[in-house]
């Protein structure tokens, strides 16, 4: 599903974020990337939907060896992965549903099937009642939610979280977490870079630690670590 062999990233201002990553990471699996502010964790997440190019090494999804992959070819990329971020990223001037069928209308998909899937996924967050809200009429918890539909509205293969609860409460972190777990359970492989300990340790899973841009640690039921 998603593979690294031997990834380097080095920043033009010479600042080197990944030294030598292998990983492997199979469908259906449910991930946490850990470790200290600066480690890479963010660095190694933009790799695999082709947000940053690795400076050396090769990177597979789907099979795909996408630092080859054609430019026109990236946005079929990104249709199969899907990304949340701790900032949600919705464009304030649209409401729920509109930030949501946006990569629908992109990819001039059929108004009445936009329409029925943009219903499926606002569903699926438990936000139907809010789809022609915008985003500064919905709560922090919320905003996610509908960052989460729109990174799945597509299907995608695999969900990647870059600190998805960083700005939410305890509370609202769990709301998301659980959201990110059904979404496994329906198929999706999901990557969450966190810094959430409670929910890594309450929830046993893979957890890949990087520091200084190493991966130190790859456990099957880990913990976050000291
Ligand atoms: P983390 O997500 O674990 O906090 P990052 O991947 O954001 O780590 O950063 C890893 C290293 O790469 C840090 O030293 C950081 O300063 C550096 N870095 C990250 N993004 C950039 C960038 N766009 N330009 C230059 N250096 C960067
Ligand atoms: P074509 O028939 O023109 O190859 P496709 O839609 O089958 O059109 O695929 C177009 C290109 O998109 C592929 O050659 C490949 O580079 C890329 N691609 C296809 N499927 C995936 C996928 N699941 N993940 C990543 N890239 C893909």
């Amino acid at each position: 599903m998603i593979e690294m062999h031997d990834v380097w990233k080095t920043y033009p201002n010479g600042a080197t974020a990944l030294q030598g990553i292998d990983i492997r990471i199979d469908r259906g699996e449910f991930v946490y990337v850990v470790g200290p502010s600066g480690a890479g964790k963010s660095t190694f997440v933009k790799l695999m939907y082709r947000a940053e190019r690795p400076t050396k090494g090769q990177i597979f999804v789907n099979g795909f060896n996408i630092d080859r992959m054609r430019e026109r070819r990236i946005p079929y990329l990104r249709r199969h992965i899907g990304v949340v971020f701790q900032d949600f990223k919705l464009l304030p001037q649209l409401t729920a549903a509109e930030n949501v069928a946006f990569a629908l209308e992109v990819i001039e998909m059929p108004r009445r099937q936009i329409r029925r899937r943009v219903a499926d996924v606002m569903e699926l967050v438990g936000l139907s009642h809010k789809m022609h809200a915008r985003p500064n009429e919905l709560s922090g918890g919320e905003q996610q939610r509908v960052a989460v539909a729109r990174a799945l509205v597509n299907n995608p293969v695999v969900l990647i979280a870059d600190e998805p609860t960083g700005n939410l409460d305890p509370e609202t972190s769990w709301e998301i977490l659980r959201l990110l777990e059904k979404i496994n359970d329906r198929g999706t492989t999901v990557v969450m870079a966190t810094h959430n300990r409670d929910i890594v340790n309450t929830r046993k899973k893979r957890v890949i630690a990087i520091e200084q841009g190493r991966i130190v640690r790859d456990e099957e039921r880990g913990v976050y670590g000291l």
